[in-house]
């Protein structure tokens, strides 16, 4: 499943660099995470990369992107075949 950002976020901005898949930007008010681009870091890393350096634990699963192993795979090999 993609991961979303709550609205505990405090805009640090330490996530966006981290993302492989370039999926998190600034928003209106806090970062977002872009679900047709997140991958949960399949096909590039062990752990969720934006997980582990965000100071306020803001970043969870997304309830309305749910998504295999497989199917998260399949999302990482076709944005890289678009790149
Ligand atoms: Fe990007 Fe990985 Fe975080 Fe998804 S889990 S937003 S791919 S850093």
């Amino acid at each position: 499943m993609a991961l979303m950002i709550t609205e505990d976020c405090t805009s640090c901005a330490a996530c966006e660099p981290v993302c492989p898949n370039k999926a998190i930007s600034e928003g209106e008010l806090i970062y977002v995470i872009d679900p047709d681009k997140c991958t949960e870091c399949v096909g590039w890393y062990d752990e969720p990369q934006c997980l582990s350096v965000c100071p306020v634990e803001s970043i969870v699963p997304h309830p309305e992107h749910r998504e295999s192993r497989e199917e998260l795979q399949a999302k990482h090999d076709h944005l890289l075949a678009v790149a």
